[in-house]
């Protein structure tokens, strides 16, 4: 079935918009299944269980982080990871730098931003992240790079109100290009949307959609933060 989830999905996806295969709680043969099928980006939302599956799958995977980090665990992930969705802090943002600076490596990161109405999701309001960029903290790290932002809407059939989450999402993404990114290249990407609302985040502009459930059927663990 993962194969046939795929490929639906892949054809309501603009080719420019990259799909991040949600594996997590899901076993390696299933994101074998994925690659199998062509699907080259997965996300994952604990450090260890990312770890664990780059371990034994193959090396032209590019592995995203999109779940809460915490300090002590970037380690596991800093040697490979590609991208991580979730900085929300610049505790988190500096301590991504040291672990990718003892990797040799520039760490490309987004800031995720609070858009939904819920209080359990994790994520930076507007002027936090101002205050980290223009933070001498911030201007000092030299390996890592803000490639653009991310963000999660309300878990709702509103759909008038997740359209005006996303474009919120999206202005705050404008925002910061003009006034913190204006020529740089990399500051590009909007990375929202899952299984029940990514064709409104990509009309309202993702550059990324985050699907798990809708490839990989539903999740039976219980998910927790770490
Ligand atoms: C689990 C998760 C997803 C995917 O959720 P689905 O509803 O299964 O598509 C996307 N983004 C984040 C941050 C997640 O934790």
């Amino acid at each position: 079935m993962i194969k046939e989830n795929l490929s639906v999905v892949r054809q309501t996806i603009p080719a420019e918009v990259r799909l991040i295969a949600v594996s997590k709680t899901k076993p390696v043969s299933d994101i074998e299944e994925a690659y199998n099928a062509g699907q080259r980006v997965f996300g994952e939302n604990k450090a260890l269980e990312m770890r664990d599956k780059y371990a034994v799958l193959p090396k032209d995977i590019e592995w995203h982080f999109i779940g809460h980090l915490q300090t002590n665990k970037i380690k596991y992930i800093a040697p490979f990871v590609s991208l991580i969705h979730s900085i929300d802090s610049l505790n988190v943002l500096q301590a991504v730098d040291k672990e990718a600076a003892k990797n040799g490596r520039i760490i490309d990161c987004l800031l995720q931003f609070h858009i939904a109405k819920e209080e359990t999701k994790f994520g930076l309001a507007l002027n936090e992240a101002e205050d980290i960029l223009t933070s001498d903290e911030y201007k000092s790290l030299t390996h890592i790079r803000i490639c653009g932002v991310m963000g999660m809407a309300t878990n709702t059939d509103d759909e008038a109100l997740v359209r005006n989450e996303f474009r919120e999402l999206r202005n705050i993404f404008n925002t910061l290009k003009d006034k913190h990114f204006a020529g740089s290249t990399f500051f590009k990407e909007i990375s929202m949307g899952m299984s029940e609302d990514y064709p409104i985040a990509v009309k309202e502009g993702a550059t990324m959609v985050r699907v798990g459930s809708k490839i990989f059927g539903k999740r039976i663990y219980a998910e927790v933060n770490d």
